[in-house]
Formats: C-alpha cells, structure tokens, sequence
C-alpha cells in the first residue's frame, strides 16, 4: 500500500471544534486493544500536511516559553522535569517525531538519547541502569529514542532472558516509574503506531533511494517476520505500564505529519499542566531599582 494511496479523513473523533485534549484522545486505559487502533487514523486536528505542519510550528512560542520557566523553576530547587519516551516498530518514525520535537523547543534543556542492543558494559549491570544515567535532570526535557521497554519487547519476543525474568519486569518498571514520578519527573510515553503495510512500504522506500540507505538494516526484515508476537508484546507492555503517574499514549503514525502534530500538542499540553513557576523573589524590586540606579 502506498503512502499517497488513501487520502481519506480516517474516523476523526468531534469533527468539528477543537480536540479537547490530545491526551484524553490517545491515553491507554482499561479494555484497551492495539489491535483495534487504526494507524492512519486522523485523530483531531488538520487533515491536510500543510495546515498540520502550520499548526506545530506555531507552538514553538509557547513551548519554549514554558521550557524556559521550568528551566527557572529548576533554578529555586524545583525537581521536575519531563521525559517524552518513544517507542515503536523500525521505521515508525522515532527519528522524525524526535525532530518534531526539536523543531518547536530551545535545544539548551533538551536532551536526546538512542538506547540501541545494550553493550558489553551495560549487559554487566541491571537493564535499568543504562536508563538511570541517562534521565533528564531537574528542569530539563528528555528524548528516549527506544527506552527501558525494550527489555519488555525485543527481550521478551527473543527470550533473549527466561520468561520469568522478563515477566517480572513490568511490575519493577512501575515501580520505578512510579518513584521517579514522585520525585517530579513527568513521564510522555508514545508508542509511534504504524502498519504492516507503512513499514514494508518504508523499508522500500529506503531501498530505493541511495541516500537512505544508511537507514537500511537487513535484520529489520527479520524482525517483521515476527510483526504478530512485537504487537502482542506491545499489547501486553503498553496495557501492563500505562498508570496514573506514567500512562502510555498510541499516536497513529502511518502519517508523518499527522503523527508530528499530535505529538507537538502532546508537549504542549503536558508542558501547559505542568504550569512551570518562576521561583519567588529573594529581593525587593523598588529597592534594587533603586539601588541601581545609585550606582
Ligand atoms: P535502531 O533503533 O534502529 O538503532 O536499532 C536499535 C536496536 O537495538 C533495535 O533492534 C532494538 O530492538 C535493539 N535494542 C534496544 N534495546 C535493547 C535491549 N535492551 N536489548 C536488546 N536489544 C535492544
Ligand atoms: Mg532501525
């Protein structure tokens, strides 16, 4: 299926007006099926690229002014600080939704990470130390390009650990999501949701041009063979760790800009709720005026 191929309007949730919140749209809750998720669903929003990518762009403002307060905040002592986490399958774009991102925030406070196969190092200690390490910190934004779930997905569909320990693992990364989420870490976590078709489609695409080919990885042919059991895993983790202080979010991703625009409002939003402060005063306006002044 090509990507031009259907230009329909997908099953677009309150039509007309404005999407009340993106995140209400697209949070995993109870009863949940990936099955069920449409990836070239237009969720709320534009239906057309330039007006999508219109609207993104003109978050930026707003975006990196709150960046900018909860970088202040962090100033005063403040521990929050937010961690947008994306997962997805190759080619689902969590390169192009990390751009997206960079593209409407102030690259100082901001802070990408790819967690690949984990090295001989990392391997030598607890899978969540690699992750520890690289969490933003206080008054900061994060990027996870692939994250902890990885020990919970392509761990879990390779057995690369016994089932026994991999099944443990959701419980533990509650927990310990739920310890950093009290100690004002914000958690965004996207899974980037594309089909089949999109993937075998991208995979082509790089094939064909010269210039994409650095993108190319035979073995993701290998791990789209086993495209039923990495659905069933996500299934499992994004039901399993979508909680009050860390819930998950699907953003149908078949297209690019769709998924780009959706995941803007998400930091957005998330970023407004967090309603950053600038820390209270330590001095008296009129008097330092003054004091200036006499200077
Ligand atoms: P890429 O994102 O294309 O650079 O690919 C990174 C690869 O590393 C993917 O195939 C991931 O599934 C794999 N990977 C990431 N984390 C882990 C992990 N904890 N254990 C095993 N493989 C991993
Ligand atoms: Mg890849």
């Amino acid at each position: 299926m090509g990507k031009n191929k259907d230009k329909g309007k997908g099953n677009k949730a309150g039509a007309a007006g404005k999407p009340s919140s993106v995140r209400e749209l697209l949070r995993v809750g109870p009863g949940f099926d990936l099955g069920e998720v449409d990836p070239r669903r237009i969720v709320a929003g534009p239906d057309d690229k330039e007006t999508a990518r219109a609207e993104a762009l003109a978050l930026e403002a707003e975006v990196t002014w709150l960046q900018e307060r909860l970088f202040a905040e962090s100033k005063a002592g403040g521990k929050r600080r937010l961690l947008v986490v994306l997962q997805g399958m190759d080619t689902s774009g969590k390169g192009g939704a990390t751009k997206a991102i960079d593209r409407i925030c102030e690259p100082v406070g901001l802070r990408m990470t790819s967690f690949g196969a984990p090295t001989k190092e990392e391997l030598r200690h607890h899978y969540l130390w690699r992750i520890d390490k690289a969490l933003p910190r206080a008054g900061s934004i994060g990027i996870f390009d692939r994250s902890h779930y990885e020990d919970v997905l392509i761990v879990r569909v390779h057995n690369l650990v016994p089932p026994d320990v991999w099944g443990a693992r959701y419980d533990e990364i509650n927990a310990w999501e739920k310890k950093l989420a009290d100690g004002g870490l914000v958690f965004l976590k996207c899974m980037l949701h594309i089909s089949r078709e999109e993937q075998q489609q991208r995979l082509l695409d790089r094939l064909a041009d010269p210039t994409k080919h650095w993108k190319y990885n035979p073995g993701d042919v290998d791990e789209r063979q086993l495209w039923d059991q990495y659905q069933e895993a996500y299934q499992v983790a994004l039901t399993n760790c979508s909680t009050d202080y860390a819930p998950w979010y699907v953003i149908p991703a078949d297209r690019k800009w769709h998924r780009d625009w959706l995941l803007s409002r998400l930091v957005a939003e998330t970023l407004r709720e967090m309603d950053p402060q600038y820390p209270a005063m330590t001095f008296d306006v009129p008097t330092e005026i003054a004091r200036v002044k006499a200077s």
